[in-house]
């Protein structure tokens, strides 16, 4: 299955959850089993050439493809929640979405001093979600030079934003616009 493919199998549903964004439903993708199939082995394709301890998914999407990716490679999964959830003491980090603000928390005894952590999340848009994610693991303990995406919004500056963090993107499809 090509990009173009993979990409016609995302729903793009006009002025969700406001007006003005665009947004990009995967659920229509993750119903197609020889979509996620493809979308998953993408991610392992991209992961093969990274060095890589454990994979960090973001919730909830992030959830989905970095178990999946986690499976393939054969490595733990890390989840980084939304907040509230976790019923030990965590780390925290708010951030600016590109609607609204949330926050991430993470339990800190899950990484290991030095460990080499791939972050996964659905979709890179502006990149506030996914550096709140790495400060997290980093603040931890972890190493993180890599984040995964099945979609990125280029326009959106997420990239370049995720570079001045030292982070490398990595993204299976692309849309331009929002
Ligand atoms: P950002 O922090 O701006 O990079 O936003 C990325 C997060 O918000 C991801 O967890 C996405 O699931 C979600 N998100 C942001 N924009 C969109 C969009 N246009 N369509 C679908 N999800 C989005």
């Amino acid at each position: 299955m090509d990009q173009s493919q993979l990409k016609g199998l995302i729903r793009t549903v006009p002025d969700f959850p406001k007006s003005g964004i665009q947004f990009r439903d995967i659920t229509t993708l993750l119903a197609h089993g020889e979509g996620l199939s493809a979308s998953v082995q993408a991610l392992a394709d991209i992961a093969s050439g990274l060095e890589a301890d454990a994979v960090a998914g973001i919730e909830a999407r992030g959830f989905i493809f970095g178990t999946a990716l986690a499976l393939e490679l054969g490595k733990g999964f890390i989840p980084l929640r939304k907040a509230g959830k976790l019923p030990v003491e965590t780390l925290g980090e708010d951030y600016a979405l590109e609607y609204g603000t949330a926050r991430l928390e993470l339990d800190p005894t899950l990484i290991e001093e030095g460990q080499r952590v791939l972050v996964v999340d659905d979709l890179l848009a502006t990149g506030g979600t996914a550096i709140a994610g790495t400060r997290l693991l980093r603040r931890a303990g972890a190493v993180v030079t890599d984040a995964l995406f099945v979609i990125d919004l280029p326009v959106l500056g997420g990239k370049e934003a995720l570079a001045a963090e030292e982070l490398a993107t990595h993204a299976v499809v692309s849309f331009e616009g929002h």
